[in-house]
């Protein structure tokens, strides 16, 4: 096989950070047993996390950044994946400890991979990427929490990000009557294409608060953390639940445990990167059936190989609507 473009990530003496795109060729992969023609990534936050060098992302150098790809395998040792099959990929510290989807070929194993779901394209598959299917986790949370749509209202944080926007496309397609709290209240109309019934103002969440509020809602899914879960978690009724998995505000949780022993709220915490293959299967299934693809359209944009490194940079400053798909031969 030819060389093929990776964006790379390495680092020099004195742990200095560079990013860069490269030509690589099969030998500087890494080890797995099958290879994967790489059609479409995203850019998540982790990506741009990664990227930016933000956070301790990348545990191996050099790596390749991306830890969402959609492509089709061209070599397979796995009776499972033959050549030719559609495949998704997620998480699994792909772009973290395993070269990743930023590249026109990677090398992964097996156990990682899943078949790319019925009814969705390769493109639309990283039009929902981890965000998507992490906020269909989030979803599934809530659901066998028991929070149905008679219970009430459900919140959904950080609503005009990734997580956020399907958050809301799958609650409203459920039938929820959705709150979208979002600090660019100029996305309102965005946001209520979404299905977003109410919109609040973030900074009504994201200031100290007192440990128990009025019961606003039935249960949330919080892609922020910090202060925000504090007063989403003070102000869920009783016997709701909370699906967290994100950290946009802050990794700390400034909360008490009143809501917890005063009303029965759940907290549920939300992993999509070692969550284990049938509960990933599920929840593409349910993405496949459940996520009104006109929608997931209006909050997706496609960008070429070349706009990966701007998108990350972007990511990170809060500047991105919705989901970026990354059209990798674009
Ligand atoms: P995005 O950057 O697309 O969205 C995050 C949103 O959070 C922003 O759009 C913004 O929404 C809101 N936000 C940003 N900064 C702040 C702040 N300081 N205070 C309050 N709100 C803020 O990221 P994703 O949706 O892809 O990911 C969201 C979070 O979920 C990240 O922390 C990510 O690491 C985490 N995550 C976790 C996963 C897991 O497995 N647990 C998987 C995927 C993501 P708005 O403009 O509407 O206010």
């Amino acid at each position: 096989m030819d060389d093929f473009k990776a964006i790379v990530i390495d680092r020099d003496d004195q742990k200095k950070q560079s990013v860069a795109v490269k030509h690589l060729t099969e030998a500087d992969l890494m080890e797995g047993d099958v290879t994967v023609k790489v059609s479409h990534s995203t850019v998540n936050y982790k990506d741009g996390l990664a990227i930016t060098g933000k956070s301790p992302v990348v545990r191996r150098w050099p790596m390749v950044p991306g830890i969402d790809m959609a492509g089709e395998v061209i070599a397979s040792d796995n009776a499972e994946f033959k050549v030719g099959d559609a495949v998704i990929l997620n998480g699994w510290g792909v772009g973290e400890t395993h070269m990743g989807a930023f590249s026109e070929v990677a090398r992964v194993k097996s156990d990682w991979l899943i078949h790319k779901p019925e009814g969705l394209t390769p493109a639309q598959c990283m039009g929902i990427g981890t965000a998507g299917y992490t906020a269909m986790l989030c979803v599934m949370a809530l659901e066998k929490a028991g929070v149905t749509p008679d219970k009430g209202p459900v919140l959904v944080t950080g609503a005009a990000g990734g997580v956020g926007s399907v958050a809301i496309s799958l609650l409203s397609k459920l039938g929820f009557h959705v709150i979208a709290s979002t600090g660019r209240m100029s996305e309102g109309d965005y946001l209520k294409g979404l299905g977003a019934a109410e919109l609040i103002d973030r900074n009504e969440l994201s200031e100290a608060g007192r440990p128990l509020g009025k019961e606003r809602w039935a249960g949330a899914v919080d892609s922020v953390g910090s202060q925000t879960l504090a007063n989403v978690l003070a102000q869920t009724q009783y016997g709701g639940a909370v699906s967290a998995c994100g950290l946009a505000q802050g990794f700390d949780l400034p909360s008490t445990v009143m809501p917890f022993i005063l009303r029965g709220v759940s907290l549920l915490g939300i992993d999509s990167v070692m969550a284990a293959k049938e509960k990933r299967v599920e929840a593409w299934q349910r993405l496949a059936s459940d996520l009104d693809t006109a929608k997931l359209d209006s909050l997706t944009k496609t960008i070429g190989f070349d706009d990966i490194i701007k998108s990350a940079e972007d990511i990170i400053a809060g500047n991105i609507r919705g989901r970026v798909i990354i059209d990798i031969n674009g």
